[in-house]
């Protein structure tokens, strides 16, 4: 049986813009949170605390944080590389922080510039202070599906790190195929090995759509229980493997087909075109997002008639 209802977690400001070329002032993405916010959208990942040398685009979070409107049904949430990222999380107001790691060596290291065992004793290290302050902590495992380096994943190993992270007191596990080579039949393998002792509640998606198969995994994985997927506005962010690809997959994308299927988002459509419309603008180019190219296209000729007419 499907949910009745799926949360959405937007990545846009975060992975999205993380993998943009562009960079995008303290304003605009405020502005663009701001849209994603009055869309519906109530889990919103807003930046990073990583240094600003390694993500420049991603600077500056720390004024994102403390100027970003806050509400009590909308969470926000940051990636948090290390402890001095705990600290900047805290100082700023964050109520939610991300930790991540991959399932494969080869790209935890190349990532994270640790091995999988270094990045578990560090979260080792941060949760207690996290859980001590009353933070929600989400952990991304990424590659689960396929990594670029070592190819094919044993879903057994990445289960063994989830147990990890879960026995260390992480409150939610999001699962990530990061290069979107994932198909339906293996998503259902990974989660029923997952679902045997985790419960779907714990688990998020973290779906990319490099092959145009994420929203096949979405629905493999809503059939088992899964009810909150990460997605990017308008796809934003690209694939930093394969330049052109299709990267994240693209908020609209996801939230139409849901609520065509009359599963419920808390996503108004209209608006949600509106924010991927700001988000193509910002970042200064024509976004991968099917449904927003759809919705534009089918936009403009109206408006070129207006425009005609007067
Ligand atoms: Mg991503």
């Amino acid at each position: 049986m499907l949910p009745a209802r799926v949360t959405i977690y937007e990545v846009g400001p975060r992975d999205g813009l993380q993998n943009e070329s562009a960079n995008l002032s303290v304003e605009a993405r405020l502005r663009l949170i701001a849209a994603l916010a009055d869309a519906g959208l109530r889990r919103i990942e807003l930046g990073s605390f990583v240094r600003p040398e390694w993500i420049p685009q991603l600077a500056d979070t720390d004024a994102v944080a403390r100027r970003v409107v806050r509400r009590p049904d909308l969470r926000y949430a940051a990636l948090v590389p290390n402890r001095a990222g705990l600290d900047r999380a805290l100082a700023t107001g964050m109520r939610e922080i991300a930790l991540f790691m991959s399932a494969t060596e080869t790209h935890n290291l190349k990532n994270t510039n640790k091995t999988i065992a270094q990045s578990l004793a560090h979260f080792a290290e941060i949760l207690p202070v996290a859980k001590q302050h009353g933070l929600f902590v989400r952990a991304y495992l990424s590659t689960i599906w396929g990594c670029p380096y070592e190819g094919k994943v044993d879903p057994a190993r990445a289960l063994e790190i989830a147990r990890r992270l879960r026995a260390m007191g992480c409150d939610e596990l999001c699962l990530g195929d990061t290069i979107g080579v994932g198909n339906p039949k293996q998503t259902r393998e990974i989660l029923e090995l997952f679902l045997r002792e985790m419960p779907a509640g714990l688990l998020a998606l973290h779906l990319h759509d490099t092959h145009g198969t994420a929203l096949a995994n979405c629905l493999a994985a809503m059939e088992l229980g899964i009810a909150t997927f990460d997605t990017s506005i308008g796809g934003m962010g690209g694939c930093p493997y394969a330049p052109g690809a299709a990267g994240n997959l693209a908020t609209e994308d996801l939230a139409s087909m849901l609520a065509d299927m009359g599963i419920d988002t808390g996503i108004d459509l209209v608006k949600l075109i509106e924010a991927g419309a700001l988000a193509q603008e910002l970042v200064g180019h024509k976004l991968a997002g099917r449904r927003l190219q759809a919705a534009l296209g089918r936009r403009q000729p109206g408006e070129a008639r207006i425009a005609e007419a007067t």
